[in-house]
């Protein structure tokens, strides 16, 4: 089975998943994105060291190395110290400036933010612009062209370019609803990788915060919930992004959290977003302390636990992240969440769970982008390190 990229072309390596059957030029691409992926967060390391950490023969590593120094991708840096008689080895690092990954944040409706980044993760470039109200077909071609500038601006080979779209996204990069452009059925990788002749990645918002929720540090299965114009929820299980085969994983905004609540934009009561939203996040950060927050508080916080609970026993969570763009997640709210879920389950299932709010700050969406492009394109996964 060949992997290939968003848009047809072959990814340059990618990991191969146990249990699946594998060609001579897959074992090469997974052999590339070891080596790369130990020199990623180990290096600088000799090709000795390589060898032991990957497992691969002396001879397999001197030939990932030297495709990987013709690709620009590693470069040689220094000779290590030795103590005994011999050759120094020669030291090899990834090279930060030998790619460049371009990275649009979609999930502030009418402002798109957009970075360069190297193959590092440090951010080279930056741009925004405004969408104007552009809905539809407009907005597509206004953020097309945006990424196409983007894509001008990197200094170095772009290796890939992903998007964050609030949404239900399939595998593939089709929008199948798009929450704020009025998008259906819009293959939008398919569009930006003609546009920019780049290879386009575009993932559910919720899922890329997810990804750079867990770049800061996997331990367990992680639930990132986007407290957003609506909610979603992205998770990652065992180091896997979960999709779903319709692209809804985590789509669970319109779960009724309140019988007979307040009526929802999709028509129905009581839904899970009606119920937490950055609107009323705005409006309890309004209310003074007192009686009147504190019920509040509460009554956003059983509802919110009553749909969240089920997942967190049923996935066996480590991590329930509330994330926020403007930060309004109040401490008063997140302690009555982990109360309420402390009420509704056991023992066992709590004693490992941390809620919180994220830590990452305003580039979380740009830099889980920077991480889904690096993941898909060279095998290098920023959220999970090959070893501790
Ligand atoms: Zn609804």
């Amino acid at each position: 089975m060949r992997h290939q990229g968003a848009n047809g072309r072959d990814n340059w390596s990618r990991p191969i998943k146990a249990g699946v059957k594998t060609s001579p030029a897959d074992s090469r691409a997974n052999n590339r994105s070891m080596t790369l992926s130990e020199l990623y967060h180990r290096g600088p390391l000799s090709r000795a060291d390589l060898a032991r950490a990957t497992g691969l023969t002396h001879v397999s590593v001197s030939q990932v190395v030297a495709e990987l120094i013709a690709a620009g991708l590693v470069v040689e840096r220094g000779q290590a110290e030795t103590r005994g008689v011999g050759k120094p080895a020669t030291l090899l690092a990834v090279n930060d400036s030998g790619r460049a990954f371009a990275a649009i944040d979609l999930s502030g409706a009418d402002t798109v933010a957009g970075a360069v980044f190297d193959l590092r993760g440090n951010i080279t470039e930056r741009m925004s612009m405004r969408l104007g109200g552009a809905v539809d077909t407009a907005a597509a071609e206004l953020v097309c062209e945006f990424a196409a500038a983007l894509v001008e601006a990197a200094r170095a080979p772009m290796e890939g370019l992903a998007v964050a779209a609030p949404g239900i996204v399939t595998a593939d990069g089709v929008v199948r609803a798009g929450a704020y452009f009025g998008w259906k059925n819009l293959p939008l990788a398919d569009k930006l990788a003609a546009r920019t002749g780049v290879p386009c990645l575009v993932e559910n918002d919720a899922r890329i915060a997810a990804l750079a929720e867990s770049a800061r540090g996997v331990d367990g299965g992680l639930m990132l919930v986007l407290v957003a114009k609506g909610l979603g929820a992205g998770l990652v299980l065992e180091g896997d992004l979960l999709r779903g085969p319709s692209g809804a994983a985590g789509d669970i905004g319109h779960v009724t959290a309140v019988e007979d609540g307040p009526r929802c934009r999709c028509g129905r009561r009581g839904c899970l977003e009606t119920v937490l939203s950055a609107a009323v996040l705005e409006g309890l950060s309004r209310l003074p302390p007192g009686p009147g927050r504190r019920a509040a508080v509460e009554s956003t916080a059983h509802a919110t636990a009553a749909v969240l609970a089920a997942a967190i026993a049923t996935l066996d969570l480590r991590r329930l992240v509330f994330f926020n763009r403007d930060n309004l997640l109040a401490p008063d709210l997140l302690d009555a969440i982990r109360q309420s879920m402390t009420a509704r389950l056991l023992p066992f299932t709590t004693h490992n769970l941390v809620i919180r709010a994220s830590t990452a700050g305003p580039d979380t969406m740009l830099q889980g982008a920077y991480a889904h492009a690096l993941s898909e394109r060279l095998g290098i996964t920023p959220w999970a390190s090959p070893r501790p």
